[in-house]
């Protein structure tokens, strides 16, 4: 079987990491592409599950080495990166990967991995929903809360770039809609 691809991308808040936990419980051929950041680890973060928690020394290293199919500064000072390691693992064990960047890491993404790779664009009907469901996640200060909004504005206009677009209203629905599309294009030859 030759390995495929699921790109998910979203405005932070958008609800892309509960969608794609979900999906990885429903369907047991995917697997998660454990990225490598700077950011700090949250109190319910796992590191090694999550993300590979590095500090900006190991990151720039591995970014030198070659070790990163794409890498993006994220958040001012804060970078985050795609391992080639997790996605060569997870196909050679028969899987298809699953992505969770953002949305210039989407684009990237795609543009490298083409047909077989599928990209979903996770998106909210507009800004207020992000700022409400951040602020619920409680996972921000007002300072870095703001930037997510601010930067989370621009990304709401690229979801052009994207295969797919969900909205991710009722969030059932989300998850049967993108699993109903996953499954579709796993299936195709
Ligand atoms: P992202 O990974 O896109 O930044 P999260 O998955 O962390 O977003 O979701 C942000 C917050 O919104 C979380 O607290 C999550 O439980 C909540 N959430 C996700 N989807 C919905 C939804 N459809 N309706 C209400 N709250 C949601
Ligand atoms: P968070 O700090 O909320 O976990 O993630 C912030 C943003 O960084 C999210 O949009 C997430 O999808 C994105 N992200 C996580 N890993 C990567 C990665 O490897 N590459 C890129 N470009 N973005 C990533």
């Amino acid at each position: 079987m030759k390995g495929k691809a699921i790109i998910f991308s979203a405005p932070s808040g958008a609800g892309k990491t509960t969608i794609v936990h979900s999906l990885l419980d429903r369907l047991p051929f995917l697997r998660f592409s454990i990225s490598a950041t700077t950011r700090s680890k949250r109190p319910n973060e796992v590191d090694g599950k999550d993300y590979y928690f590095l500090d900006l020394e190991d990151f720039k290293e591995k970014c030198n080495a070659g070790e990163l199919l794409e890498w993006e500064e994220v958040y001012s000072e804060t970078f985050y990166g795609t391992l080639k390691s997790e996605v060569e693992r997870i196909w050679s064990q028969g899987n298809h990967v699953v992505f969770d960047v953002d949305v210039i890491g989407g684009k990237k993404l795609k543009h490298i991995l083409g047909d077989q790779s599928l990209s979903i664009f996770i998106k909210v009907k507009d800004v207020s929903v992000l700022r409400e469901r951040l602020k619920f996640r409680n996972t921000e200060d007002d300072a870095t809360l703001d930037m997510r909004v601010k930067k989370a504005a621009k990304e709401m206009k690229e979801e052009v770039h994207f295969d797919q677009v969900i909205v991710n209203d009722n969030l059932d629905l989300a998850i049967s809609e993108v699993e109903n599309m996953v499954k579709s294009f796993v299936s195709r030859s």
